[in-house]
């Protein structure tokens, strides 16, 4: 069984990264900026803030880089979630700059934590029907002209099928910014900097409600801070109603195969996806295994059978995989916003929240730490610029809005189909 809080039961990422123990919350606790979540998020605001000297603490639920950082594709993306054309069409030219800069400052962050967690460089993108060819050629176009952005490459059908070892596919475009990463080695990995740094970790400490920056845990601990960040993302849900109009939660799933029997899949070892809504992306691990994710519900639940969802999906793609065994399934949880912006804003005068990326987090959410923890020591300008991106709430609020996603959700989903 796969759990959703803790490290997944049978997920490959926990039986190959070695994992500390951090301590429980068992005494009353003051501190200057008290952080909810142990992930990419709150742990890049936590290093930012003990790399300058604020004394800081994390309060994790589960254990630390549990949550979706913990348990993710591992997939490296550049740029913001919203392309740069759509983010031009609703700030004008400079701002558009600026978030892509942003995103840029993201992706160049992620090189300098320079934490060991097995980066490989490179990410095709493969087109499900070739009418998506388009989009990203305008794309290309759009951000080699207005930002000089010339990592990109595209694949004609032949050269996708040599490099990802399946004809399925009609064409890419590749991505030399891109790459993959071992996502829980790079959670751990930012822990034990920013433990390095005077951060106090906690895990198995979990934040039942908050009154100002006055913080009450489920062991009835009481937490009193000058400062509260929110970084619970995907699982947060009963925290903040204001959060939870705008911030939904979505499970996506994993599974890992036995060794591949050659190298023709991912020969060049990139990261790939492709183009459908409900994205399918694979990558290779070190030890030459299929990590494949593919399938997400809309249900606070996971099924009962992930391997077997999942499998049905990667064998779409590689029929020849068809006896190889899984050894591994899990799942996790993600948060998506209406807009899929990010929600990133001040609450209060001292609660700061971001969330809901998406399936960009692996490159965005350390650096919105680290942006939030810039917001409180004084430097609000990239806080400010991302308060822009409107965020609205879900359609029939927090109580309606499960059943207005999945019907919304599902329509795209079955147009993957079609
Ligand atoms: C299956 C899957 C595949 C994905 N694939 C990719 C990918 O390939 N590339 C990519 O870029 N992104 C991917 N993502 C998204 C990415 O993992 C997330 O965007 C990113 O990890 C978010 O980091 P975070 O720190 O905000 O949230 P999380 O890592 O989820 O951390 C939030 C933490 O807060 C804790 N928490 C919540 N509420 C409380 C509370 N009340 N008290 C105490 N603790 C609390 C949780 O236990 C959790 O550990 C994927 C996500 C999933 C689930």
């Amino acid at each position: 069984m796969t759990s959703n809080t803790g490290h997944p039961v049978e997920s490959w990422y926990a039986d190959t990264a070695d994992i500390p123990a951090f301590p429980t919350v068992e005494g009353d606790i003051e501190t200057d900026v008290a952080i909810i979540g142990g992930g990419y998020t709150g742990l890049g605001a936590a290093l930012e803030l003990s790399r300058q000297g604020i004394d800081c603490t994390v309060l994790e639920g589960g254990r630390i880089g549990s949550g979706a950082s913990g348990r993710n594709g591992g997939q490296v993306h550049t740029g913001q979630r919203l392309d740069p054309e759509t983010l031009e069409g609703m700030f004008g030219e400079d701002m558009a700059r600026q978030f892509w800069d942003m995103a840029m400052d993201a992706r160049a962050h992620l090189d300098a934590l320079n934490i060991d967690c097995d980066f490989k460089p490179g990410l095709v993108h493969a087109w499900h029907k070739p009418r998506f060819e388009a989009d990203d050629r305008a794309y290309a176009d759009f951000v080699q002209k207005r930002y000089g952005y010339d990592k990109l490459a595209f694949l004609t059908q032949a050269e996708t099928a040599t490099e990802l070892g399946t004809d399925v596919y009609h064409g890419g475009i590749f991505d030399g910014g891109g790459g993959h990463l071992h996502p829980l080695k790079l959670a751990l990995g930012m822990a034990r900097a920013a433990q390095s740094h005077g951060t106090k970790l906690y895990e198995n400490s979990r934040v039942l409600r908050y009154d100002g920056t006055n913080l009450t845990l489920s062991n009835g601990r009481r937490i009193k801070a000058k400062r509260l960040l929110i970084c619970g993302n995907g699982y947060m849900e009963g925290l903040s109603e204001q959060i939870d109009a705008r911030v939904m939660p979505i499970n996506n799933f994993i599974l890992v195969t036995a060794p591949l029997p050659d190298h023709t899949i991912l020969r060049s070892n990139f990261a790939a996806s492709d183009s459908r809504f409900v994205v399918n992306y694979w990558r290779r691990t070190p030890d030459n295994r299929l990590l494949f994710g593919g399938g997400e519900n809309y249900t606070p639940w996971f099924p009962k059978d992930i391997k077997a969802l999942v499998r049905r999906n990667m064998l779409k793609i590689y029929p020849q995989l068809v006896d190889l065994q899984i050894t591994h399934g899990w799942g996790g949880t993600l948060a998506i916003t209406m807009t899929r912006a990010p929600f990133v804003r001040q609450l209060a005068p001292d609660v700061f929240v971001s969330a809901g990326y998406s399936g960009q987090g692996v490159v965005l959410a350390p650096y919105f730490g680290k942006l939030l923890a810039r917001a409180i020591t004084g430097d609000s300008r990239d806080l400010d610029l991302l308060s822009r991106l409107p965020t609205p709430a879900f359609f029939g609020g927090r109580m309606l809005r499960w059943p207005a996603l999945v019907a919304g959700l599902s329509y795209y989903a079955l147009r993957d189909r079609l």
